[in-house]
Order: structure tokens, then C-alpha cells, then sequence
């Protein structure tokens, strides 16, 4: 353990930074300044019944979820945009993690109960450019909390091959619609599966998901995404 007054000496030299605001931490922070903390935008939707919640509406009439959470509001030039953005181009894998932790956390103490988490996967190419899935430091984070196991591998995006910009908008649908499979359906069949992602804009990439999940032998499926855009 490093001494305090060294911790606050590299402190000073190197000060870590809330990585929603960019203000230099407190003793104590982590990750995120209090202020920040406190006035991030919840949707706290976990709490409503699934008829009041407007992302559990967006799926109606699609693909039965059991359970639509999202975390955060996503607005524009805020400060959900900035924890996204150093998510997904700055490398900031810890900013999925430690959200994931946290609403694990709120969704544990409001006796949600799911059996495996499988984040949605990201395109190949976008992979190799990333280095890593925005989703998954997100489902390890509630995998955490919730005391359950998460299989990165769990679903896959099909490589496609035809061109999408020939196609209309339910055509291109169709196309979003066949690009996900389950990797192994024994190890989803019977169990209650969370399928999670970063932000849910109009949600065709998550019925997508969970329609395969069904399809392949998941009793439930319900999804969540670190945060939702207004559509
Ligand atoms: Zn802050």
C-alpha cells in the first residue's frame, strides 16, 4: 500500500480525472467525481412497472422481454455523451465497468434475477480497430454485482457480405436480423439471459439479439443498456 502523502504527491503531478466532467478527483473518488455521480441523468425505469416503462414499450409487439433496463438518459452534449464517447474511442474501459458495478448493484438490491449475461456482439472489424466490445466491460460489471457468470462469446454477428446501402429501411432490418446467432444453445437453453449493450437508439440490434437467444432455447431474455437516446 502506497503511502498517503505519495498517493497525493503523484496526485498533484498526475491528477486523475472524473471521466464524465474531465475535474480533477478528490481523495476518495473514483473513477467518477461525486458531483457527477449524483447528477447523472437515471432513468431509475427498473422501478416502474413494465406498462410505465418507455423502453420495455419499445419492444412491444416485437420480441417478448422480460425485463428492458436502461441505465442512463443519453443527451446530447452531456455528460452520459462524454462517458460514452471515452468508453467506446478513448479507451476508457473502466467507465462500462464501474457503471455495470454500480447498477448491478441497484438491480441486486431490487431482487432482479437473471442467469447469464451475454453482451451484444461487436462487428469483427470494429473489433479489431477497438480492441475491445464497449459492451463487455458493462456485463462484467453487473456480472459482478449480480453474483452471475458472462459469456463474451455468448452471441455472434455473422459476417454479411451483400452491400446494405442498396436496401430499404425494412430490407436493411431483414439484413440486422440474420447477423446474430448463439455460439453454443446448450449453454443458453433453460436459463434467463440479459442481453446488454452500450445505448439503445431504436433497438433493432437488441430484438435482434434476444430473438436468436429464443430462438436457440432461452426461457427469458431481457435486455439492458448502459444508456437510451431519445428516438
Ligand atoms: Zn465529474
Amino acid at each position: 500500500m502506497m503511502p498517503s502523502f505519495l498517493a497525493d504527491f503523484i496526485g498533484l503531478v498526475f491528477p486523475k480525472v472524473c471521466l464524465a466532467c474531465e475535474q480533477a478527483l478528490s481523495r476518495g473518488e473514483d473513477h467518477l467525481c461525486t458531483t457527477c455521480r449524483v447528477q447523472l441523468p437515471y432513468t431509475d425505469y427498473h422501478l416502474l412497472a413494465a406498462t410505465d416503462n418507455p423502453v420495455a414499450r419499445r419492444f412491444w409487439g416485437r420480441v417478448p422481454v422480460c425485463h428492458a433496463l436502461s441505465y442512463l438518459r443519453f443527451l446530447r452534449r452531456g455528460r452520459v455523451q462524454h462517458l460514452l464517447h471515452q468508453l467506446k474511442y478513448k479507451g476508457q474501459r473502466d467507465v462500462g465497468l464501474v457503471l455495470g458495478r454500480w447498477y448491478g448493484h441497484d438491480l441486486a438490491l431490487h431482487n432482479f434475477h437473471f442467469d447469464l449475461i451475454v453482451p451484444v456482439p461487436l462487428h469483427p472489424k470494429k473489433l479489431a480497430k477497438r480492441g475491445y466490445n464497449q459492451s463487455d466491460p458493462f456485463a462484467e460489471g453487473l456480472a459482478e454485482s449480480l453474483h452471475i457468470p458472462w459469456d463474451a462469446n455468448g452471441l455472434r454477428r455473422l459476417e454479411h457480405t451483400d452491400s446494405q446501402t442498396q436496401k430499404n429501411r425494412v430490407e436493411r432490418w431483414q439484413n440486422v436480423a440474420e447477423v446474430f446467432e448463439v455460439a453454443t444453445p446448450a449453454s443458453i437453453q433453460g436459463k434467463h439471459v440479459l442481453v446488454v449493450d452500450d445505448v439503445l437508439t431504436t433497438g433493432a440490434t437488441l430484438e435482434a439479439c434476444a430473438a436468436a437467444l429464443l430462438a436457440a432455447g432461452a426461457t427469458e431474455v431481457s435486455i439492458a443498456t448502459i444508456a437510451c437516446a431519445d428516438r
